[in-house]
């Protein structure tokens, strides 16, 4: 693959430093694999120069046929298996009976009962017993995020939680992706900075923000899954 510019070179050794950090200081450290643009990136440090982080990625049961492309991608360039975590069956079931098969759009809180049973249970089923978990957030992302820090506490889960991509922009993401090659999602080509599952994301406009995508139906600040905060965040967690 494609040598990277210096200072992209750069801010790649410091991810691969800061997870080769979190391995030696924290244990068992796994990886939630959003299969986004910046998740790109991670993948391609962890699997190929931090393999002692696992890597799980959530199959929520609706995501874009593009995406289940890109994992089957992954997997070929890696020749790895990407862990996908699905929902409870049964849980899935009762969700369905009680809140009909799109119920999400009708009300916040069915929209959010059907991310807790097809995000945050796996979510933490997943992450149970490690020690530290990744994410590929970035500060630019939402006013939430631009609170996190590249090692902390996670009171909500119980664990550390390493953010190594905090300080990149979109463009160096990008950057690296090409530079790289690396596999993407085609809706990135299409409109859709954010990409969630099929029902709840959709392409955004230009000059709406990033996010826009995402339950466009609700108020912003509403706008998350679960797996990170929607408001500032307690001093030790993300
Ligand atoms: S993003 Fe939509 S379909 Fe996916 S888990 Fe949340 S509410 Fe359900």
């Amino acid at each position: 693959m494609g040598e990277l510019p210096n200072r992209i070179e750069q801010k790649a050794e410091a991810v691969r430093a800061a997870l080769a950090a979190a391995v030696r200081t924290q244990g068992r450290v796994v990886y939630a694999n959003s299969l986004g643009a910046e998740a790109m990136v991670l993948t391609d440090i962890i699997w190929t120069h931090v393999p002692q982080i696992e890597i799980f990625s959530i199959d929520t049961g609706r995501l874009h046929q593009e995406t289940y492309d890109l994992i089957e991608k992954l997997q070929w360039r890696y020749r790895r298996t990407l862990r996908l975590v699905h929902p409870h069956a049964e849980a899935l079931e009762r969700l369905t009976a009680e809140r009909g098969v799109n119920g999400f759009y009708h009300s916040l809180e069915a929209r959010l009962s059907c991310c807790e049973v097809r995000k945050v249970e796996p979510f933490k089923r997943a992450i149970a017993g490690y020690d530290a978990w990744v994410t590929g957030v970035r500060r630019e992302q939402s006013a939430a995020r631009a609170l996190a820090q590249p090692l902390e506490w996670d009171t909500q889960y119980g664990l550390y939680k390493v953010s190594p991509l905090l300080e990149w922009s979109e463009a160096q993401i990008w950057q690296y992706i090409r530079e790289r090659k690396l596999p993407y999602n085609v809706l990135h080509d299409r409109q859709f900075p954010s990409i969630g599952c099929a029902p709840c994301t959709r392409a955004i406009q230009p000059g709406e923000s990033h996010r826009a995508g995402r339950w466009w139906w609700e108020q912003s600040e509403s706008r998350e899954c679960g797996l990170h905060p929607r408001a500032r965040p307690a001093a030790a967690e993300a």
